[in-house]
């Protein structure tokens, strides 16, 4: 091997250790769109050693994962990255920052055509709300995982990954802000929720439905193309600020939300009973907090439905944001940046979440 080559080896070597990054090609047809693939986990990269259910997330590279996928190579000209390799239930702000900033990056300078992030399922919802939140791109983000690792009978991941990549690379996705799909159906980052534990079929948008289906034909969208709100700056250090969630229950007593807030957390979303409701001694102490500067949004533990404004709960005088369609862990997300970004009085916040 000559010098020169060996000198080229030894520069791509130690810019993919720089980086941490993997590029591969699944298909040189230049005329079909570019599709990242950035790989951060999850069990559509788990592995287990067979037999038993038990498995690792996060195991299988973003090169393999695309590899066991055929067809895949005749949908788009792929490329590959690995950001992370972690279970979701581990996902954090340092992840997240990476992906906006990567996204921005690739889709701003041309680089792709369409972004799919392969993630686990658990926080795959939070993920995909921060990013509708923070990116500046109108150009496809599809967040795509499976619920049995690459190791199972059946594994979902290669036809997820399938779709995903054909759902990301059509053109009717343009528009749409960034999307969710898994087992067929195409998910809007607001609405969608994981809702079953171990099922495939996991992912609903409780409210409204899917925004969309992949199916072996086509990419449809049912639902009109949604309005686009200006995105949330980030801020330079990879942190957001501190927004604790509460969960109510009945005998429920103040101790958790004093708790939050001699914790330091600057918003607390209360993850309320029925319509975003707590005991009196709950409300009472989440009242005391936000007279104290702390922002205060009622979402509810329910599931779906809406949590609506000063119904059982006197919003208007306790100083408190409802979180209408958004849950519990949405609702945080948004506190955050809102935080982040100096929006603390209460009727901002809840401009912010939406009205009804
Ligand atoms: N714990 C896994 C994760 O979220 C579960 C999954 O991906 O389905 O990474």
């Amino acid at each position: 091997m000559s010098h020169r080559i060996k000198d080229l080896i030894a520069i791509v070597g130690l810019v993919v250790a720089l980086t941490g990054s993997e590029r591969v090609l699944a298909a040189d047809d230049t005329s079909l769109p570019r599709v990242t693939v950035l790989a951060t986990g999850g069990t559509i990269a788990g592995s287990g050693s067979g037999g038993g259910i038990g498995y690792q997330a996060g195991k299988v590279s973003a090169q393999d994962l695309i590899g066991a996928v055929p067809g895949i190579d005749k949908l788009a000209q792929i490329s590959a990255e690995q950001v992370s390799s972690i279970g979701s239930q581990d996902m954090n702000d340092t992840v997240w920052f990476t992906l906006a900033r990567r996204i921005d990056d690739i889709l701003g300078k041309g680089e792709a055509d369409a972004i799919v992030i392969t993630h686990g399922t658990d926080t795959m919802e939070e993920t995909a709300f921060f990013l509708a939140n923070v990116l500046k791109t109108d150009r496809p983000v599809v967040l795509v995982g499976s619920m049995r690792p690459s190791t199972a009978i059946s594994a979902d991941g290669p036809a997820n990954l399938f779709e995903a990549v054909k759902a990301a690379a059509s053109d009717s996705a343009k528009g749409r802000g960034v999307l969710v799909v898994l087992n067929d159906t195409i998910h809007a980052a607001r609405a969608v929720q994981k809702t079953n534990t171990t099922s495939v079929q996991t992912f609903l948008s409780p409210n409204g439905g899917p925004v969309g289906f992949v199916d072996p034909a086509s990419v449809g969208f049912v639902q009109p193309m949604p309005s686009r709100a200006k995105p949330y700056a980030l801020p330079a250090e990879p942190s957001l600020p501190r927004v604790e969630i509460v969960y109510a229950h009945a005998n429920m007593d103040a101790a958790a939300v004093e708790d939050a807030v001699k914790r330091g957390a600057k918003g607390i979303v209360l993850a309320g009973v029925g319509d975003g409701n707590a005991s009196k001694a709950a409300i009472a102490a989440l009242a005391n907090a936000a007279k104290q500067g702390v922002v205060v949004i009622r979402a509810s533990r329910v599931g779906s439905g809406f949590v609506n404004r000063n119904v059982e709960v006197d919003d208007d005088t306790l100083g408190f944001a409802v979180s209408l369609d958004l849950n519990p862990q949405k609702a945080r997300i948004l506190a955050q940046l809102l935080i982040a970004n100096g929006v603390t009085d209460p009727r901002a916040v809840q401009e912010a979440v939406g009205r009804r």
